[in-house]
């Protein structure tokens, strides 16, 4: 189940033709979420798990999961972690996972210029946002960058839906109207938005940034149809795509 919340800022009653819908990952896409949350967040991770019972120290978990995620980056760092050490303690597992997803901040920034960017586009295109995670920290950082004004329609996927994201841009098509073909998936994840948005014929495009930018297409089917270092490139962005 997708839950959602939408917001106010509707100015268009009916789909129109002209329009592109821009879809919107949230982490590593329109904030610097590897920069500021993802190291602390590890680490908060690794103490959890040693609290829950799995008896190293967490300096030594530390090394070990970055280890493992640069190994294995598509596969969940805590099972693999608690596997490491001969643990299949789901409550291990599960602390780790819950506290990883669940960070604690208050200042958190978007990208430079991702409010012009947004601001700008917002007078032209529909914009959604669909970001996987658990709701309310994911609501919070939708709160503290201050852009939730900008869509027309929030997405908040739960984490454990691996096709979760697919769901949401079917429901999204549904509901306005618009073609896959002028939706355009813009997110970090290879093998979560891009793919799906490729599964769906929507034009992908890859924010090579973050914790999976070494994430890279394995076929076809993973292959973005553009890809830019950063999001403060996206201004070009639409031009490329009626080049
Ligand atoms: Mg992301």
């Amino acid at each position: 189940m997708i839950l959602r919340s939408t917001t106010t800022n509707c100015r268009r009653s009916k789909y129109m033709t002209d329009t592109l819908a821009l879809v919107f990952d949230l982490d590593d896409t329109l904030m610097d979420t590897y920069g500021q949350l993802v190291m602390v967040a590890h680490q908060n991770a690794c103490a959890a798990m040693n609290r829950a019972g799995l008896d190293v120290p967490v300096e030594e978990l530390m090394a070990t999961r970055l280890r493992l995620m640069s190994e294995q980056p598509r596969a969940d760092v805590n099972q693999l972690l608690a596997q490491h050490y001969g643990s299949e303690d789901p409550e291990i597992i599960r602390a780790g996972f819950e506290t990883y997803f669940n960070p604690d901040f208050t200042n958190i920034e978007p990208f430079p210029g991702v409010h012009e960017m947004l601001a700008q586009l917002q007078t032209e295109h529909d914009l959604f946002l669909v970001t996987s995670g658990y709701q309310k920290p994911q609501q919070k950082k939708v709160e503290v960058l201050g852009i939730g004004d900008y869509f027309r329609e929030i997405c908040y996927v739960p984490v454990d839906q691996p096709e979760g994201k697919r769901e949401a841009f079917k429901y999204l098509q549904n509901k306005y109207g618009c073609d896959f073909e002028r939706m355009i998936i813009i997110g970090d994840r290879i093998n979560n938005e891009i793919v799906h948005g490729n599964y769906l014929g929507c034009t992908t495009v890859w924010v090579r940034h973050g914790e999976c930018a070494h994430i890279l297409p394995e076929g076809p089917h993973e292959e973005p149809r553009l890809t830019l270092e950063a999001i403060h490139h996206q201004p070009e962005l639409l031009q490329k795509l009626s080049s």
